[in-house]
């Protein structure tokens, strides 16, 4: 799904946030990138949901050289092949839930019945079926990340990034978020959460740990050795 090699990320100004990178994310995990604040977890998100390329190195998503593609072409990769979730939700407000999750499919080139219907699905798969015309203000913060993440699923991505889903929830609903993270990993999508929390890191198969922009840990790699 993703591969890094030897990927550095300098930014104009010499801080180098990642340096060195290898890293193969396989199709079908759930994995976690976990780290201090600093250690370069946003700068990787960034990477690789293509929405920066790296200052030296090699990334393909999905078979693709982010390097050798146009704008055009990264942003018709992103919008087929990823979703995103951030910590913030950012959702519209004064939109209702269902038009929030079908604007997730504005750039698809799906019309406007179909992309309602679609969310539609999408929330009931969340658990917010009954909350289709509720405004974001009301809704718990729990609720709100539901519906970010339906948004972030409608186009059904094979890749799906979550930025800190949990930061902004308290523990209960942060548990039912990162239970919903594992279902959709269950159906198929490749899921990576990118998180400064030990105790969630602690709950995924896979955790890739940060300092200093370098891997000092990958669990997989220990199994197998
Ligand atoms: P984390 O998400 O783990 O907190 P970041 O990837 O945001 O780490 O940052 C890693 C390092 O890169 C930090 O030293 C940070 O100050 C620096 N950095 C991040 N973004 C930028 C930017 N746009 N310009 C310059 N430096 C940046």
């Amino acid at each position: 799904m993703a591969r890094l090699e030897g990927v550095t990320r300098t930014y104009p100004g010499g801080v180098t946030a990642i340096e060195g990178v290898d890293l193969t994310i396989a199709a079908g995990e759930l994995v976690g990138i976990v780290g201090p604040s600093g250690s370069g977890k946003s700068t990787m998100l960034h990477l690789l949901g293509t929405l920066d390329r790296p200052s030296a190195g090699t990334i393909r998503i999905n078979g693709h050289d982010v390097a050798r593609l146009s704008d055009r072409a990264l942003s018709a990769l992103r919008a087929t092949t990823i979703g995103f979730v951030f910590q913030q939700f950012h959702l519209a407000t004064g939109t209702p839930v269902l038009d929030n999750v079908a604007d997730g499919l504005l750039y698809s080139g799906v019309p406007l019945l179909h992309r309602r219907r679609r969310a539609e699905a999408a929330l009931v798969r969340v658990g917010l079926g009954h909350r289709l015309e509720h405004l974001p203000h009301e809704l718990s913060g729990g609720e709100r990340q539901r519906v970010a993440i339906a948004r972030a699923v409608v186009g059904e991505p094979a890749l799906l990034l979550a930025d800190e889903p949990t930061g902004n929830l308290d523990s209960a609903s942060g548990g039912s978020v990162l239970d919903l993270l594992r279902e959709l990993h269950g159906a198929g999508t490749t899921v990576v959460v990118i998180t400064h929390d030990h105790d969630i890191a602690a709950q995924l198969p896979r955790r890739v740990e940060l300092l200093d922009g370098h891997v000092v840990r990958d669990s997989v790699l220990e199994v197998q050795r």
